[in-house]
């Protein structure tokens, strides 16, 4: 009977949230928005953290601050969630895609500077880097930050989906100039909907909640001086956000054991490379597992396996599709040559919620064992 009720590959279908929601509803009136990012400072390395509506609205935020403005140019990785790209453009300012590198499927360090060198040659300097911590595995965060500090453009940190990732042990979201994290629905830690901004001084924080709350200035009539937005996370979900925080470790924890009952499964089946951590300073949430399906070595294609999946009511889904493949973007320069593509061909997002049982687990195997 159980078998019959689709296993989604993201965790949509995890309603723990409504039941906090509920309980919150009680006490409307606490200040729940102070206390979920006074919760996410602490974990953050005291950084400063401005609770928001989205993670988009946090990237066109921290965008914002960066000084982006009409005609500028932004490098972007090309291997993401529309999200990360699509606040460039609400600025009018142009994104430049660059292509992933093979171990962390993340923005590839070379085709970056190679960019930067292109775009400055070109008589314009890019205003800011867009990295992505993609499926919350960390990026080459140490070439990319040197490559940043050489060429002096801001770092704008996609950490949506890492929230709990680290590399050598630091934060994934506290490397940046600006951090983003999304708490819609699918993420590991959710809101409902909701997203938050980090920044390394309190002055861009306060910056961040004027813009966030209309810009209005802290005086008894309104009084406006710069367009603002209304991007604040409203207290309720703020409040369902502080309960979600104390689930993170047990989150995080759910996701790897996944992960690592997928490492067994496709352990000496080939054709299926799992994608992992490519070497023990990297350490992943594992927010989302993900394989690459070798056509000719396994004897089928990705979609042949999607298709098996979904025959038993298993959900999978194709990695995203590079932005520069995109029709909307397809206008925009991009530099690197085939890595993303070649993820999007050959790539699936596997079950992967933090609500997935040993029975969960089973069918899964049984499906694939059938197929192979
Ligand atoms: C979810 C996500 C976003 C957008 O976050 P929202 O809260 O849905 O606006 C941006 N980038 C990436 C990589 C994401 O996964």
């Amino acid at each position: 009977m159980n078998d019959k009720i689709l296993l989604s590959a993201s965790n949509l279908s995890d309603n723990s949230f409504l039941k906090e929601m509920l309980i919150q509803e009680e006490s409307p009136f606490f200040d729940n928005i102070n206390s979920f990012e006074s919760k996410l400072e602490l974990y953050l390395s005291n950084k400063n953290v401005a609770a928001l509506n989205s993670g988009t609205s946090a990237i066109h935020l921290a965008l914002i601050l960066s000084g982006v403005v009409l005609g500028d140019e932004v490098l972007c990785q090309s291997f993401t969630f529309v999200a990360s790209a699509n606040p460039i453009v609400y600025l009018g300012a142009k994104p430049i895609f660059i292509d992933s590198e093979k171990d962390t499927w993340n923005m590839c360090p070379k085709y970056l500077e190679e960019a930067i060198k292109d775009r400055i040659l070109k008589g314009k300097k890019p205003k800011a880097i867009i990295i992505v911590h993609s499926y919350g595995m960390p990026a080459k965060i140490d070439e990319i930050i040197l490559i940043a500090n050489k060429y002096k453009i801001e770092l704008i940190e996609d950490a949506a989906g890492a929230l709990g990732s680290t590399f050598k042990k630091i934060k994934c979201g506290t490397f940046g100039k600006y951090g983003v994290f999304s708490f819609n629905r699918n993420k590991i830690i959710t809101t409902s909907g909701g997203g938050a901004i980090v920044c390394n001084r309190e002055i861009d924080k306060q910056k961040v909640i004027s813009l966030a709350t209309q810009a209005r200035i802290n005086v008894v009539h309104y009084q406006h001086q710069d367009v603002g937005y209304n991007y604040r996370i409203s207290n309720i979900l703020a409040g369902i956000g502080v309960k979600q925080f104390d689930l993170l470790d047990k989150y995080v924890s759910r996701r790897r054991k996944n992960n690592q009952f997928y490492s067994e499964l496709f352990n000496n089946m080939v054709g299926i490379t799992l994608h992992k951590e490519p070497n023990p300073n990297y350490f992943s949430n594992h927010w989302l597992t993900c394989i690459l399906v070798n056509e000719k070595l396994a004897g089928f294609s990705k979609e042949d396996l999607r298709l098996q999946l979904l025959k038993d009511h298993i959900e999978s889904r194709p990695l995203w599709k590079p932005m520069h493949l995109q029709p909307v973007y397809k206008d925009c320069s991009y530099y690197g040559e085939s890595v993303s593509e070649r993820l999007f061909k050959s790539g699936l997002c596997l079950p992967s919620g933090s609500n997935l049982t040993e029975n969960d687990f089973e069918r899964i195997t049984t499906s694939i064992k059938k197929f192979l």
